[in-house]
């Protein structure tokens, strides 16, 4: 693919993470990382040279022109916080018309006040996650480079949202990876129905992840995994819409399950960049919640202490831990497969994200997860497993006392309901034998919100006095 050189009349470039470094390249270029040090690479802007507005209320202006596709889109109203490419390169599909909605019921279950906790529902996405967010950014990326194949490696939501894209624009050939019996067929379902090339790998997802990058770059691919800087891009614009939400206060707690770390990351660049605009005045802070069978970012941050450290991250650290991983056949394993991930690709560009937002890092077990996806689904926004860690992890950090009941606390629920119904109705069931079999092998034993199917026999007596005896 063209390789594209900087000029200093662009005003977007990609430059490497690693401030040491700092090497810049052209935003054509397509690359997964730098090329001097091997780092993760962030779009980054010339904002004196662009037009900022001077307060984020302006963005409010949109909502009456939302005829126009690119003020419809939740991530393209905000096209001036992300201007990498021209608005006429744009490809959306409406994604990111999400709400930010209050939850009390919730909130008592976290142990907040009422009014004080806020479930930012991403599963409203066109393909029913958060991840429309950051693909509508990619994609505009890949579609201005004149890519004509697009890959990822997914546990499902990603490959999901590329297959419709491709689907809807018809714009790319959607190529996906998938580890073998780890994707749910919610997702598995749109990848296929959406027509895309769907390659499974009699692996995990950490090994699909690294295929895809072999594959794509012998085949010249475009790469849309979240090592793709420009989807962070696109995910930017979920905290402005929480913003939005809150009329533009900064909310105490930002609480976000962490799987390849991209939302985390892409939510601490948000909040960094309209700190140096000046458009906002504090950081929330920032609380990614691990599961406990894939905690690599719990184990590296909160256990053994790894930090940003102004960009000089100790990387030997890093992989002197995935060596013991390996070593000591250490699989990733969890009942939320969206974060059924021990090797984050984004862990270098969380560090700084924890940095800017003065973070922590929790682990939950999936019980704790399943318990508080059963309060999140009673409370009328239902959630797949992954998502509920969300809540869980600020339940565990109320009790801790970490967050205070006063706090105001947005949890961000990154898919939707119906992406894993097993899960969900293996918890719900009556049948013990189904609950061993889904949900016994995860650890998980009991279900202490349980909504019990009621079984009655095929008769209008007994079917009455069933319903009687129970409402
Ligand atoms: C991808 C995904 C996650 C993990 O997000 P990261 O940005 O990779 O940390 C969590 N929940 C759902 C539903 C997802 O699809
Ligand atoms: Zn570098």
């Amino acid at each position: 693919m063209a390789t594209a050189v900087r000029t200093d009349t662009d005003v977007a470039f990609q430059r490497c993470l690693t401030p040491s470094c700092g090497s810049t390249y052209d935003v054509g270029e397509v690359r997964t990382c730098c090329g001097q040090c091997g780092g993760l690479l962030d779009v980054a802007y010339d904002w004196d040279r662009l037009p900022v507005p001077d307060s984020l209320r302006s963005f409010e202006d949109k909502w009456s022109r939302r005829n126009e596709p690119l003020c419809r889109s939740g991530v393209w109203r905000f096209h001036e916080l992300l201007p990498f490419a021209p608005p006429e390169k744009v490809v959306t599909i409406g994604e990111g018309q999400t709400m930010l909605s209050p939850s009390d019921g919730v909130a008592r279950y976290v142990g907040l006040q009422p009014g004080q906790l806020f479930l930012e529902y991403e599963g409203l996405n066109p393909s029913g996650s958060f991840k429309d967010n950051g693909m509508t950014a990619a994609f505009t990326h890949a579609h201005t480079i004149g890519a004509r194949r697009a890959a990822c490696a997914s546990t499902g939501n990603t490959s999901a949202s590329l297959a419709l894209y491709c689907g809807v624009s018809k714009l790319m050939q959607a190529v996906i990876f998938i580890g073998s019996g780890k994707i749910s067929y919610g997702k598995l379902s749109q990848a296929l129905d959406y027509g895309a090339l769907t390659v499974q790998i009699a692996g995990d997802f950490d090994d699909a992840m690294q295929r895809v990058q072999q594959v794509s770059s012998q085949l010249g691919i475009y790469l849309v995994n979240s090592v793709n800087p420009f989807r962070l891009e696109g995910q930017k614009t979920i905290m402005y819409r929480v913003l939005e939400g809150l009329d533009w206060e900064v909310p105490d707690w930002v609480v976000v399950p962490g799987g390849n770390l991209g939302n985390s990351s892409s939510f601490g660049k948000a909040f960094l960049e309209l700190l140096e605009l000046g458009l906002i005045d504090r950081v929330p802070r920032l609380a990614v919640i691990n599961a406990v069978g894939a905690n690599t970012l719990h184990e590296l941050f909160e256990v053994r202490g790894q930090r940003w450290n102004g960009g000089q991250v100790d990387h030997q650290a890093t992989t002197g831990y995935y060596a013991e991983m390996d070593e000591s056949n250490n699989r990733a394993s969890t009942i939320a497969s969206a974060i059924e991930i021990n090797r984050p690709v984004n862990y270098q560009k969380c560090l700084r994200a924890l940095d800017v937002c003065h973070g922590v890092v929790r682990e939950v077990t999936d019980q704790q997860i399943l318990d508080a996806k059963a309060q999140v689904g009673a409370s009328g926004l239902g959630c797949e497993p992954a998502s509920a860690a969300s809540v869980a992890g600020a339940k565990l950090l109320r009790a801790e006392g970490v967050i205070d009941p006063s706090e105001r606390v947005v949890c961000v629920l990154t898919g939707h309901q119906l992406k894993d119904p097993t899960a969900t109705v293996a918890y719900h069931t009556t049948d013990q034998q189904e609950f061993n079999r889904v949900l016994g092998s995860r650890g998980v034993q009991r279900a202490a919100f349980a909504n019990r199917a009621v079984a009655v026999p095929n008769d209008l007596d007994k079917i009455v006095q069933a319903i009687q005896l129970n409402s």
